[in-house]
């Protein structure tokens, strides 16, 4: 073999592998929401700069039918809501977002989530932003595709969407086909092909099905779908032998909670990979598991950090990207590697 031949596998090698790094994604959870109000625009814009690779978006339906970003299809953790509009709650207590108006959404003031803990708002994650400051709002799923493709232009960058459709049983429970409702803002702004830089998510299956075999067809699009997978007793088929090629015949990706890929029982001499990766890979499928906190006393035992913890997950399991509260942080931890 000739040193240049050498040379020439060698650096087919380098490529490779930088470029296998290169294609780990960063999504941002709900924007770079380990610093700024989830699913804010200030929050994506934030996420943006960051460097991730896709932003997330939840999406509800207000009662006339327009698309927010919004992780709850209650409005009761992330606005204030209770105090605008005091007489709007359901018997259960909660404020629907699917009761309100868009008009009324606008008159909300979004802030860092917190739960009522004796009646008094407690912050969920008590580093994190302080609630109740500044001022900000719930977005329309279209401002916020608005900005980020702005932002694709201004920065020359491809930057990602990565939307989930939120509770879409308890929508059509409720007269209204979000799916269909998202499908045609993605097509409208240029979303058709799996080309194109979204990935649809869903943590219903019989919803996944209906996208693809239905919802996709209609509107003559065919995007990149991702099965959202809390724990293995959602979907035990998914879990079985061919369940993962089963479930490609319809899906893209899969995206896991991240103790279905490293189990919790782990140390950190001992890491038990659960398989989750290679079952889905050997089916085609990309992995994309959530949801990777840096705050105190989110990180896992088996773990030295939250960067052992981001190593132990892209380069010891193999997943091909996933969704940070901290993007941040995964970016430049892809970047050092
Ligand atoms: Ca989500």
């Amino acid at each position: 073999m000739t040193i240049s031949r050498i040379a020439g596998i060698l650096l087919v090698t380098l490529l490779m592998t930088s470029e296998a790094i290169a294609q780990k994604i960063v999504i941002a959870h709900r924007g770079a929401s380990g610093y700024l109000p989830e699913h804010t625009l200030p929050a994506k814009a934030m996420a943006y700069a960051m460097g991730a690779h896709y932003i997330e978006q939840d999406l509800v339906m207000t009662a006339d039918d327009q698309l927010i970003v919004l992780h709850d299809i209650t409005l009761d953790r992330t606005t204030d809501v209770a105090r605008k509009f005091p007489n709007r709650a359901r018997a259960d207590g909660r404020y629907y977002a699917i009761d309100f108006t868009l008009a009324e959404i606008r008159q909300l003031v979004a802030t860092e989530g917190f739960e009522l803990e004796d009646g008094e708002p407690v912050q969920g994650f008590k580093n994190r932003f302080p609630m109740n400051r500044s001022s900000f709002a719930v977005p329309t799923f279209q401002e916020e595709i608005e900005m980020i493709q702005g932002l694709n232009v201004s920065t020359g960058q491809d930057i990602g969407i990565y939307p989930e459709i939120k509770q879409a049983a308890f929508h059509r429970a409720e007269g209204k086909d979000i799916s269909t409702a998202v499908v045609d803002v993605l097509k409208q702004y240029g979303y058709t092909s799996k080309a194109d830089k979204v990935f649809l998510q869903t943590f219903e299956y019989d919803e996944l099905r209906t996208i693809k075999e239905e919802i996709f067809p209609a509107a003559g699009v065919d995007l990149n779908l991702v099965q959202l997978i809390g724990s293995a007793e959602s979907y035990p088929w998914m879990f079985e032998a061919g369940g993962m090629s089963r479930l490609a015949e319809l899906a893209d990706g899969i995206g896991p909670s991240y103790n279905l890929i490293i189990d919790r029982s782990s140390t950190k001499g001992q890491l038990i990979d659960t398989g989750l990766v290679e079952q889905a890979h050997d089916a085609g499928l990309v992995v994309h598991p959530y949801t990777f906190r840096a705050d105190t006393g989110m990180v896992p035992g088996y773990a030295d950090d939250f960067e052992d913890l981001l190593n132990i997950h892209y380069f010891a399991a193999g997943v091909d990207g996933l969704f940070t509260d901290f993007p941040d942080r995964a970016v430049r931890f892809l970047e050092s590697r």
